[in-house]
């Protein structure tokens, strides 16, 4: 048998623009995942396909592929960088992470192929810290490699996440963010948390995703602050330019969001939950302006429709948008969501049901 190894897409409960902002986070990861099937070979070069793209890729990490391809050499010029040999491998791609949703295919990728070249290495998964040296050598591949500007969540979740769990993240501290597993209880609730993609595409390098990112650290430089996540909401109103002011309240607000929202999970408040969940998309739509026609739509409709609360979900402009529905009323919010859509004019959206799923993790091994 060849090795495999695969890494979930995840959804973010709340706590949205926060992760590079030294703020804080609720991430689950999906049932959903990417699998790699990987053979090592002798010349150091990299053969690469992919069952979700038309156009294979070989050749060396020197050579820097564009496209998809970055992703997956982007992740093993990383760990060379950080001391690993990691071999040339011929490596078989497939996933039923939905691209480009916000559901954090690029993380699902990198993090299944760093956890393959982990296993082909004879590396201890389970060791102390590896798990989280894989998840900078997945953030550094995005980041340096790919060039799209995105914080540490998405690969965070798809190699620590847990099963039953959401993971509170706080990126406080320069070493990388705590972990806490937060239950999430959804069953025994009676609700379901469906995710919506409205099939709007969303590309982090297109410069939006690092406007934000420039903006909020624009913010607290303002206020003297090293970040965003040191600045009240006393200090946001001393902030003179109005744009700034709204994008450092987005995510001052966010953050307590999200403590507040890992609380209410503590004592079983799903309303004040799902209530959070709504005062989140306001903030998204309103301060951060990061959502648009087809999010406010689906968040709009699954509430008229029966869902406790909705928000948008990941980078945003475009993507995928979540809402908790009691499980008896999960057709007609789906249903309903879909024929707002069509009478929109739009293409109709995929729904998924969305259950705290496993970490990355090697499936098999030759
Ligand atoms: P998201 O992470 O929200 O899905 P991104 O724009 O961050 O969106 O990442 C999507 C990109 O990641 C795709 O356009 C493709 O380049 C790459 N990618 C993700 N999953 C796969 C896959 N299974 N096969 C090939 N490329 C993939
Ligand atoms: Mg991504």
């Amino acid at each position: 048998m060849p090795l495999v190894a695969s890494a979930p897409g995840r959804v973010n409960l709340v706590g949205e623009h926060t992760d590079y902002n030294r703020g804080l986070c609720l991430p689950l990861a999906l049932p959903q995942r990417t699998t790699v099937t990987l053979t090592a070979r002798d010349d150091g070069l990299l053969g690469l396909t992919s069952a979700q793209e038309q156009d294979g890729w070989e050749g060396s990490v020197d050579d820097r592929p564009s496209g998809w391809a970055a992703y997956v050499a982007g992740v093993v010029s990383a760990l060379r960088n950080d001391g690993y040999d990691v071999p040339g491998f011929d490596a078989k791609i497939d996933s039923d992470v939905p691209l480009g949703a916000g559901l954090s295919s690029s993380a699902a990728l990198e993090c299944a192929v760093a956890t393959g070249a982990a296993e082909l290495l004879g590396l201890d998964l389970e060791a102390p810290d590896l798990r989280q040296r894989l998840v900078r050598a997945c953030i550094h591949a995005e980041n340096d490699y790919v060039g799209a500007p995105t914080g540490g969540m998405d690969q965070t979740v798809a190699m620590l996440g847990s099963r039953g769990h959401a993971l509170l993240l706080d990126f406080e501290a320069d070493a990388g963010p705590s972990v806490t597993p937060v239950a999430l209880p959804l069953a025994d609730a009676g609700l379901v948390l469906l995710v919506v993609d409205t099939r709007v595409s969303h590309s982090l390098t297109d410069g939006s995703y690092g406007d934000r990112r420039t903006e909020s650290a624009r913010a607290a430089e303002a206020l003297g602050a090293a970040s965003l996540r040191e600045v009240s909401l006393a200090d946001v109103d001393r902030i003179d330019d109005p744009v700034l002011r709204r994008r450092a309240r987005h995510v001052v607000t966010e953050n307590q969001r999200v403590r507040d929202v890992v609380s209410a999970l503590g004592s079983g408040e799903w309303q004040r939950v799902a209530g959070l969940l709504d005062e989140s998309h306001t903030s998204m739509r309103d301060d951060f302006e990061i959502s648009c026609r087809e999010l406010d739509l689906v968040v709009e409709t699954a509430r008229s429709a029966g869902a406790l609360g909705a928000r948008m979900t990941g980078g945003g402009f475009g993507g995928s948008a979540i809402a908790l529905v009691p499980a008896g009323s999960l057709d007609d919010v789906r249903r309903a969501v879909t024929a707002a859509f069509v009478d929109a004019g739009l293409r109709e959206p995929l729904h998924l049901v969305a259950t705290p799923g496993d970490a990355a993790r090697v499936d098999s091994v030759s």
